[in-house]
């Protein structure tokens, strides 16, 4: 099964890219979990990608489809894999098209995930992760059960991302609404789109996705 996630900033992809991945077997692909940490490794990449990302822009495509190839290049895709945070353009979006008919592949889903913008805003402001295992938390919409302990791995250090700021978090919603939006057309008339509740509780919202991917028919 190959799928795109599909929303802007903040909107709930990579929770329930998790999730997604766990239930079918299937790699989670983040192009920002992937370019963060050639940040981190010090690659030619990261060093081109860090200023962009630091200040809320988009790294160029020729960097992210370059990422993307190689990585569903890797063995663990043949069976599937979810997109996360990719394509955020209308050339990453041809690429990818171009990509998979040149292995005769198709996507299966491409499903939308619609939030309001202040919750957008109010989602980013508020994310923390666990330094250890990389378990997504929110301070106030996902809190771990016991505080300070992370649910998944009992790690107790936590991490939040630079560009996780009031400041940035517009810049890249505009970045949103200029370059990823169409997104959503050129899907919707390629006959592909599926739109859902992403307000609704984190729960409901796997729900609604797990019914797209069973073919059940839902919201
Ligand atoms: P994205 O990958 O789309 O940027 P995340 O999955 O990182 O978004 O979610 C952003 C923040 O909002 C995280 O702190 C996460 O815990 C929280 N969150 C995700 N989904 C929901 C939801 N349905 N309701 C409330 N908070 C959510
Ligand atoms: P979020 O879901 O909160 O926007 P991501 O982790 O997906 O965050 O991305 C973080 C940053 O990495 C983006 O703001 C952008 O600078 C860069 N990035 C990630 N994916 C792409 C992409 N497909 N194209 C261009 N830049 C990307
Ligand atoms: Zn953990």
């Amino acid at each position: 099964m190959k799928l795109i996630l599909l929303g802007p900033p903040g909107a709930g992809k990579g929770t329930q890219a998790k999730e997604i991945s766990a239930k079918y077997s299937i790699p989670q692909l983040s192009t920002g979990d992937m370019l963060r940490a050639a940040v981190k490794a010090g690659s030619d990449v990261g060093k081109r990608a860090k200023a962009v990302m630091d200040k809320g822009g988009l790294v160029s495509d020729e960097i992210v489809i370059g990422i993307i190839e190689d990585r569903i290049a890797q063995k663990d895709c043949a069976t599937g894999f979810i997109l996360d945070g990719f394509p955020r353009t209308l050339g990453q979006a041809a690429a990818l098209d171009n990509l998979l008919s040149s292995k005769k592949l198709s996507l299966d889903h491409v499903i939308e995930m619609r939030v309001n913008d202040e919750e957008l805003v109010t989602r980013i402001a508020g994310r923390y992760t666990c330094a250890k295992c990389g378990q997504g938390y929110h301070d106030k919409f996902q809190k771990p059960v016991k505080a300070g302990t992370c649910d998944k791995c009992g790690g107790t250090e936590f991490a939040r991302r630079p560009d996780d700021n009031a400041e940035t978090v517009k810049t890249r919603l505009m970045a949103y609404y200029r370059e990823t939006s169409p997104l959503i057309g050129y899907y919707f008339a390629k006959n592909s789109l599926r739109s859902i509740d992403g307000m609704a509780e984190i729960g409901a919202v796997t729900k609604a996705i797990d019914g797209i991917l069973t073919g059940k028919k839902g919201k």
